[in-house]
C-alpha cells in the first residue's frame, strides 16, 4: 500500500476515503508545514496531500534528489502554493480540485458586494457597540447593486458563476477582463484593460489565480481608474493586488469601499485595513462550508487514486 500524507486534518469523510486506499499518516495540526517538514514529506511519503500555506517553493524540490514522493494533490485549485514547474523538474505531479470550489466561492464574492456596497459590516459594529441612534431616512445609505455593472478580472470558472449570480440574481450588466474570450449564454462583454473595466464597472471583482504571472496585476492605476462610488473585491489571491497601493487607494478615498476574503501575507491582515469602517474583511472563507471541503478533499483522494493506478489523474496541472 502506498504511504499519503494529508498535511492537515481533513473532513470525517476524506480521511476515511484515503485509509480505502492508501496507508495514510494524518498530521494531526492546522499550521502550515515548514520546509524542513516538507523536505521529509518528500523524501517519507509515496503522495502528499498538501493544501494553501503549504508553500513548496522551488527550493524544497532542488534538495530532492529522486524523492520517494511522486504526487502532490493539492487540496484547492489554487495552487500558487506549488512552484508546480520545479515540482515537475523534480518527478512530481501536482493535481488540484476545480469545479468543486466554484459556488461556494461566488457565494462569498457575493457576499462581499453586498456588506461592502450596503455597509453591513460597518452597521454591524455600530449595532454591537450599542452605537445605533435608530433608523433614520439618510443613515448609512450605502450603493444599490441592481442594474450596476459589476467588472469581474479572470472570467473562469469562480469569474463566471459570480457573474451569473450578478446578472440572473441582481440585473447587472457584466464586463470582464481575461486572457482569452469567454462566450457566456448571457451578455459579457470583455474589456482590454483593467484600467477600462476598472472605469466602467460599480464593483470590480478579482478571480483570477495567484502566481508569478498575476502577481500585482491589480494597482494603484486600477484604483485610480475606479469610480468614486465603487467597490471592490477580492476573492482568489492576496499577492494579485498590490496591497500597499489598495490601502493608499482607500485612504485617499479614491472609491468607496472593499471586501477582501484574502491578504498578500495571510493571516497577517494590514492594521491600516483594519482601521477603516468601509473595508469588509472575512478569514479565507471562500470554500467553508463542510460539503464543500468533503468534496475537495474526495477530488485530492480520487486524483492520488488514479495516479497510483497508473491513469492520468484527473486534474494534473504540471
Ligand atoms: P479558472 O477556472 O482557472 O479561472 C481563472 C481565469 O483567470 C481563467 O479564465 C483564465 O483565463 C484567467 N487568467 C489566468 N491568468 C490570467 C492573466 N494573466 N490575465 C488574465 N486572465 C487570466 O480558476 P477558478 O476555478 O475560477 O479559480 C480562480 C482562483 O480563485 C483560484 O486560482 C484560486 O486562487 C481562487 N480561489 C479562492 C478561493 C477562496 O477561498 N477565496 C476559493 C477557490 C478559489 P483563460 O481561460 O484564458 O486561461
Amino acid at each position: 500500500m502506498k504511504r499519503v500524507l494529508l498535511t492537515r486534518p481533513l473532513p470525517d469523510r476524506v480521511v476515511e476515503a484515503a485509509r480505502t486506499h492508501f496507508e495514510v499518516e494524518l498530521r494531526d495540526d492546522p499550521a502550515p508545514l515548514k520546509l524542513g517538514q516538507m523536505r521529509g514529506a518528500l523524501a517519507l511519503y509515496d503522495g502528499v496531500l498538501p493544501t494553501l500555506g503549504d508553500m513548496f517553493s522551488a527550493e524544497v524540490f532542488a534538495d530532492a534528489e529522486n524523492p520517494r514522493c511522486k504526487i502532490l494533490a493539492n487540496f484547492g485549485v489554487g495552487y500558487n502554493h506549488i512552484d508546480a514547474a520545479a515540482a515537475r523538474g523534480a518527478g512530481i505531479s501536482v493535481t488540484n480540485t476545480p469545479g468543486a470550489v466554484t459556488d461556494a466561492t461566488a457565494d462569498i464574492a457575493m457576499t462581499l458586494i453586498l456588506m461592502s456596497a450596503r455597509r453591513a459590516g460597518e452597521g454591524e459594529r455600530m449595532v454591537r457597540a450599542g452605537k445605533w441612534p435608530g433608523w433614520n431616512p439618510t443613515q448609512m445609505l450605502g450603493l444599490h447593486v441592481s442594474g450596476k455593472t459589476v467588472g469581474i478580472i479572470g472570467m473562469g470558472r469562480i469569474g463566471q458563476a459570480i457573474a451569473q449570480r450578478c446578472h440572473y440574481g441582481f440585473g447587472m450588466d457584466v464586463i470582464y477582463y481575461n486572457r482569452s474570450p469567454k462566450p457566456m449564454e448571457f451578455p459579457a462583454r470583455q474589456v482590454e484593460s483593467l484600467e477600462a473595466l476598472a472605469a466602467q464597472a460599480d464593483i470590480v471583482v478579482v478571480a483570477v489565480p495567484g502566481g508569478a504571472e498575476t502577481h500585482h496585476i491589480v494597482g494603484s492605476s486600477v484604483f485610480e481608474a475606479m469610480k468614486p462610488s465603487g467597490h471592490f473585491v477580492n476573492i482568489a489571491r492576496g499577492d494579485v493586488v498590490n496591497e500597499a497601493a489598495l490601502i493608499a487607494a482607500l485612504q485617499a478615498g479614491a472609491f468607496a469601499g472593499a471586501g477582501l476574503d484574502v491578504y498578500e501575507k495571510e493571516p497577517i491582515v494590514p492594521e491600516a485595513l483594519k482601521a477603516m469602517e468601509n473595508v469588509t474583511l472575512l478569514p479565507h472563507l471562500g470554500t467553508a462550508a463542510l460539503e464543500v471541503r468533503e468534496a475537495m478533499g474526495l477530488m485530492a483522494v480520487e486524483n492520488l487514486r488514479a495516479f497510483f493506478a497508473g491513469e492520468i489523474p484527473p486534474n494534473l496541472v504540471n
